[in-house]
């Protein structure tokens, strides 16, 4: 196995992107100073921050590097080829920025943030791949990976292109394990076939399996009326061969004793508890939804612009977890780029690119209905 996380002192590791927030909007510091106590002081090493994610790498020195001796904890960030950045130069130009607002003096673990279909080829052309590699050879990082969300097939053919990595990034939770639109299963089974260690993000499916539908929180209640919702989920991925660290993006100190009460002295699924998960799947697949894989095959060609895959993810999040309030929200943020669901002139361009052979104008209808 490539890769070595073997100071991360445990499987839990503290993203650092939903940090909890003061009324001005400005990173609560004290708060998460206390977040990164506990942790510390439950025996875990492991911090991921990136570039891009506003204020946290500075918030990292200050609730962590300024405090803590810098062996005594791991810190993982990301470039980014395709925001924060306009060429070959300003991207490389962001492993420098890193290291000052952190002021960690190196990275343990340093990624290639998000490759997805329409972007990864950025990170050839501005040279990423080989900066990393001379980054770490010149022991500013210890480790080399990149955070991923595409199918299988695009992972696989980035591993065979990048042997040299230690380790991938990837989205894999219970709820999504066969949902043709992450896909979790399958990228997990490309990471482990070509021997890669696997960090896990999104375990808790941006909150929403600690939120889950009451039909499956029952499901899981019954199974162990002690153990919280949000429990199950991390519990699941830090269970699977080859997972060294789930990433929870806690927010605020009561998440973060929540996760370190089970991830302290973490204890993988036993088989009871994995036949509740998957009772649980079974339950989810059984859903409709829109069976949408999230390829985009449909999307260029449509003459009114409309983001017809972001449109299906949140309807589908509304369908599957009744989360209203959640769906809205990300119906309302594909609006700020994409032309309504409403604008569709029924040219069906788009229904005979799909692969997967969707009534999209039909589905196109039901999100103006329950969404807009
Ligand atoms: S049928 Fe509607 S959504 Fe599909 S390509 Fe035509 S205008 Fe776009
Ligand atoms: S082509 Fe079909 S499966 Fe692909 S994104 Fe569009 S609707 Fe989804």
């Amino acid at each position: 196995m490539s890769g070595s996380f073997d100071e991360c002192g445990g499987k839990l590791g503290f993203g650092l992107m939903r940090l909890p927030k003061l009324e001005d909007g400005s990173i609560d510091i004290e708060q998460t100073k206390e977040m990164v106590d506990h942790f510390m002081d439950a025996g875990l090493t492991y911090f991921d921050t990136a570039f891009v994610y506003t204020g946290s790498e500075e918030a990292t020195r200050k609730a962590l590097v300024e405090r803590y001796p810098r062996e005594s904890y791991t810190l993982a960030t990301k470039i980014n080829a395709w925001m924060g950045c306009t060429d070959a130069a300003s991207c490389k130009a962001q492993f420098e920025t890193s290291l000052a607002r952190t002021g960690a003096g190196y990275f343990d673990y340093y990624l290639l943030h998000a490759l997805q279909a329409d972007n990864y080829k950025k990170y050839d052309e501005y040279g990423i791949w080989d900066f990393a590699a001379e980054m770490k050879e010149k022991g500013l990082t210890r480790h080399v990976g990149f955070s991923f969300h595409a199918t299988p097939e695009l992972l696989d053919e980035i591993l065979r292109a990048h042997p040299e990595v230690d380790f991938v990034q990837l989205q894999l939770n219970y709820a999504d394990w066969e949902n043709p639109a992450v896909t979790s299963r399958a990228n997990y089974e490309v990471a482990r076939r070509h021997g890669k260690s696997i960090v896990v993000m999104e375990p808790v499916k941006g909150g929403a399996l600690a939120n889950p539908p009451e039909h499956v929180a029952s499901i899981l209640r019954e199974a162990n009326p002690e153990a919280s919702l949000a429990s199950w989920a991390i519990r699941y991925v830090a269970s699977l061969e080859g997972v060294e660290v789930v990433l929870s993006g806690m927010s605020n100190l009561e998440q973060m004793d929540d996760n370190l009460s089970y991830m302290r002295d973490f204890k993988p699924l036993d088989e009871d508890e994995a036949a509740a998960i998957r009772r649980v799947q079974a339950v989810l697949d059984s859903i409709e939804r829109v069976r949408c894989t999230g390829c985009r095959y449909c999307a260029p060609g449509c003459p009114m612009g409309i983001d017809i895959p972001e449109y299906f993810s949140a309807l589908n999040d509304l369908l599957v977890f009744g989360n209203v309030e959640r769906a809205r929200r990300d119906f309302r943020e594909t609006l700020e780029d994409s032309a309504a669901p409403d604008a569709c002139i029924g040219c069906l361009q788009c229904e005979s690119a799909c692969p997967q052979q969707l009534p999209i104008t039909s589905w196109l209808k039901r999100v103006t209905a329950e969404l807009a």
